[in-house]
């Protein structure tokens, strides 16, 4: 066999022509997302006032595997991908481990992470509906990143609700988005009825993801012409980033790799979904056995320490309820948390698969994160995202455990993005100015008491 690159790239001829929908191939499907008012599925005309029409037939189809990306969305895709699958030699070289080591680069593109993938599509689909613009909430700005510059690309007005302590301590993510023509308001603000509710009973809060979601939806659905597009969580998220898995399977084809373990970060799901899709089917199918790892924080643990429950995805109670692994939509983690991945719920279609046994999960505190972040950035160059680090702390840790027992393992991770936008994080560490805040039993306990009860 050829000796195998530093970068496996494909050609353009080679990047997928099709999402996959994993859905299609499971055995126990995701449960569906429930009308808060009535506790009975959500229809299609139910979402269509919040979604784009084109996305609901996506997020509600369990069946179709394929579906086809449109010309447009691949063009633009044909400007960043296909994304290198890069094999970590000078790590591997660093932990003096026999096991090989790949890892799947999402950062090289301007908004530094994959949310680019959906962001293309999402605002595609709402073009092509005729629509004015989107809403949308972010957190530590790469959602509304992507989404401000898909929709510059597109000619779509951008609003952007961006979680106030993000807005105050990443002006230069603020500064991107408006240079890409978004308009982005600090949440919880005056502008919406749910955020001035939330200003009343909680002055002074530095917001939240689950607060912003609800700004963002108010918004869509009292302006006329606008809708509401969400970054992760969502099945059409994971479906786009199935793109990720896709062309990751195909490098790995080109010099008949097989990996053992494939590993990601999970906030809300999306790259993970995205990367292990084809790898779950053929799992699911029994063709082979991988291992597959979500990472999540230490401080933000739906996985490890959530329940499997319906619940709602934001503060302000305005959206869908969906099952999946949660910690409460009341759950805000530590304010000190600086590595990203905050959802308190995970993706229903990996809380399934996780609840079905299908993967495994483990939580990681954030210095450890960071330690391990330095590690690879010293090595391999690249200056990684803190939620991607948490994936890289694992991929680590299962390359020194080859290196104690001699095995050879081929491990493919998930690199999501790039970090220029995280040094005040990034300080905090070289600092000696970070901990690791680990939510209670106790507080856990508060936050899911906030659960809807049936
Ligand atoms: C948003 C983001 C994540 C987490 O979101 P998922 O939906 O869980 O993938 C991970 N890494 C980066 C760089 C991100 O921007």
């Amino acid at each position: 066999m050829s000796k195998i690159p530093y970068k496996i790239y494909l050609s353009e001829d080679e990047m997928p022509k099709a999402w996959y929908n994993l859905r299609a191939d499971m055995i126990n499907k995701p449960a569906p997302l429930l009308n808060p008012g009535n506790g009975q599925p959500m229809k299609a005309e139910e979402l269509e006032g919040v979604f784009c029409s084109e996305l609901v037939k996506q997020e509600l189809d369990n069946d179709t595997p394929y579906f086809e990306i449109p010309k447009e969305v691949y063009d633009f895709y044909r400007m960043y991908r296909p994304s290198p699958l890069v094999r970590a030699y000078c790590l591997e070289e660093a932990l003096k481990t026999p096991a090989k080591i790949y890892y799947k680069f999402e950062g090289n593109n301007t908004s530094g992470s994959h949310k680019l993938n959906s962001a293309i599509a999402q605002a595609y689909y709402a073009k092509k509906q005729g629509l004015k613009g989107v809403t949308t909430e972010t957190g530590a700005g790469q959602w509304g990143t992507a989404l401000s510059m898909a929709c510059s690309y597109l000619g779509l007005d951008c609003k952007v609700y961006m979680v106030k302590v993000s807005y105050e301590q990443k002006p230069f993510r603020r500064e991107v988005m408006r240079t890409y023509g978004a308009n982005v308001t600090p949440s919880p603000s005056m502008t919406t009825e749910v955020g001035k509710k939330i200003l009343a009973e909680f002055p002074g809060t530095t917001g939240s993801l689950g607060c912003a979601i609800s700004e963002a939806v108010e918004a869509a659905v009292t302006t006329p012409g606008y809708r509401y597009v969400l970054g992760s969580v969502l099945n059409q998220v994971l479906l786009h980033q199935s793109v990720i898995g896709l062309e990751t399977e195909a490098a790995l084809k080109k010099y008949d790799i097989e990996p053992d373990v494939i590993i990601g970060c999970a906030g809300g799901g999306s790259n993970l979904g995205g990367l292990i899709a084809p790898f779950m089917r053929d799992k699911i199918k029994g063709l082979k056995n991988y291992r597959i790892v979500a990472v999540e924080p230490a401080s933000c643990p739906s996985l490890t320490r959530g329940v499997y429950a319906y619940d709602f995805c934001d503060t302000g109670k305005v959206c869908p309820l969906a099952k999946m692994y949660t910690l409460g939509s009341g759950f805000i983690p530590a304010p000190n948390h600086a590595g990203g991945l905050r959802y308190h719920g995970m993706s229903s279609v990996l809380s399934q698969l996780y609840d079905d046994g299908y993967m495994e999960a483990v939580s990681v505190p954030q210095t450890e994160v960071f330690k391990a972040a330095e590690r690879f950035a010293r090595v391999e160059g690249i200056l990684p995202a803190p939620e991607s680090s948490h994936a890289i702390k694992v991929a680590i840790d299962e390359a020194e455990k080859c290196r104690e027992t001699g095995e050879e393992k081929t491990i493919v991770f998930g690199l999501t993005g790039t970090g220029y936008f995280d040094m005040v994080a990034y300080e905090k560490f070289h600092d000696g100015k970070m901990d690791d805040y680990i939510p209670t039993d106790d507080d856990l306990k508060k936050s899911l008491e906030s659960l809807p009860k049936f």
